[in-house]
């Protein structure tokens, strides 16, 4: 038995969380006595651990590399989503990189089968083969959970929609979501939009691309939005080195647009030069935009949970898988930048502090000292 004394939840209320055999037993404001102690300082906040929806954590592939643990647990990250670096020819060798680290791994599989060995990897439609991504879900079942297919002009070349209605025809057969990152035109967002079924996530939601972002003055494709947000589609921001907007996040605040997760979509360039840095960096930028720690939370535990259909985790509840996250809350100003350059202050960060994750208790090094080592 594991118990974890005096950490703080996100409705500060302080508490003692018991795990055994690596599931989450109870959390109490009781006394709990036994087991090995771990004491957390009394400014340390607990939650479920986070998920990053939208990663890149496939070393092997520039640019948009980086390795799972690096932008995993030691940034405060239970679970690392890879989404699309792979597909069905390099699916196994994630898989295996996967089996080797300690932050938990997922897989949206690229319908192209060579993924992001090229960046126009829908250019060339024979490079989607059905029977490989089939394969490949019998193959690694645990690991994947939808597909990805890069929706824009530089990656789909002369094919228009057709990936997407391939996507979407193997995502029926394997009742799995299908994530769509959305850029430049073509195609345009309102035809994307109108293919997508309940549980597909639309990621770089809040980008700022001209002429094809949520914020076009164009009326039918504010219908196509609210009728694919009442479908079930998800947003997911997907922070990127190009693809996340204050402007267009705060506009959608607005309008009350509800976006369900936060991600990155970080590789080893943006963590290291930014605009990205790391998931908490990421966070920070929302609690800039008015977000309560609470909405901002739940958007990288128990939403992406949910997106994922992974209910073991993102909670605290009895029965849960005990991947935890600890972060500070702390009161230093600072400026944050988005994909465009603009800046936005910011009173206080979280920062991470630890995990606990495979009953393993690790303390996180910071975003700048990753930056200056791995
Ligand atoms: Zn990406």
């Amino acid at each position: 038995m594991l118990n974890i004394r005096g950490a703080k939840l996100i409705n500060g209320k302080q508490c003692n969380i018991v795990i055994k055999d690596g599931y989450i037993q109870d959390v109490t404001e009781d006394d709990v006595f036994g087991g090995d102690v771990i004491l957390v300082p009394e400014d340390v906040f607990v939650s479920p651990g986070w998920i990053d929806l939208h990663t890149h954590a496939f070393p092997k592939f520039e640019p948009y590399c980086a390795h799972p643990d690096t932008i995993g647990y030691k940034s405060g990250v239970t679970t690392v989503v890879d989404a699309g670096s792979c597909g069905a020819d390099n699916i196994q060798d994630l898989y295996e990189l996967a089996q080797d680290c300690k932050t938990r791994v997922f897989s949206f599989l690229n319908i192209s089968r060579i993924g992001l060995q090229v960046l126009n990897e829908l250019a060339d439609l024979s490079t989607i083969s059905s029977e490989k991504i089939y394969e490949s879900f019998q193959k690694y079942p645990d690991l994947l959970v939808g597909l990805k297919a890069r929706m824009s002009g530089s990656v789909i070349g002369e094919n228009g929609l057709t990936p997407l209605h391939m996507a979407r025809a193997c995502a029926v057969t394997l009742h799995k979501p299908v994530m769509v990152h959305i850029g430049s035109a073509p195609p345009k967002l309102k035809d994307i939009l109108e293919v997508l079924e309940k549980g597909d996530i639309v990621t770089h939601c809040f980008n700022e691309k001209e002429g094809n972002n949520i914020f076009m003055d164009d009326p039918i494709l504010h219908d196509a939005l609210q009728r694919a947000i009442k479908r079930g589609v998800y947003l997911d921001v997907g922070h990127g080195t190009s693809s996340f907007s204050f402007h267009t996040a705060q506009r959608a605040k607005q309008a009350n647009i509800p976006f369900e997760t936060i991600s990155t979509d970080i590789y080893d360039f943006n963590r290291m030069h930014g605009p990205v840095y790391d998931m908490a960096t990421t966070l920070n930028k929302f609690l800039a935009l008015g977000f309560s720690l609470e909405e901002v939370i739940r958007r990288v535990t128990e939403k992406p949970a949910r997106v994922l259909n992974q209910p073991q985790l993102g909670s605290l509840k009895k029965g849960s898988v005990a991947d935890l996250t600890f972060f500070k809350v702390e009161h230093t100003p600072i400026d944050l930048i988005d994909s465009m350059g603009n800046t936005m202050h910011v009173s206080m960060q979280i920062k991470p502090y630890a995990v606990l994750l495979g009953g393993e208790y690790i303390v996180c090094r910071n975003a700048y000292e990753l930056k200056e080592s791995d």
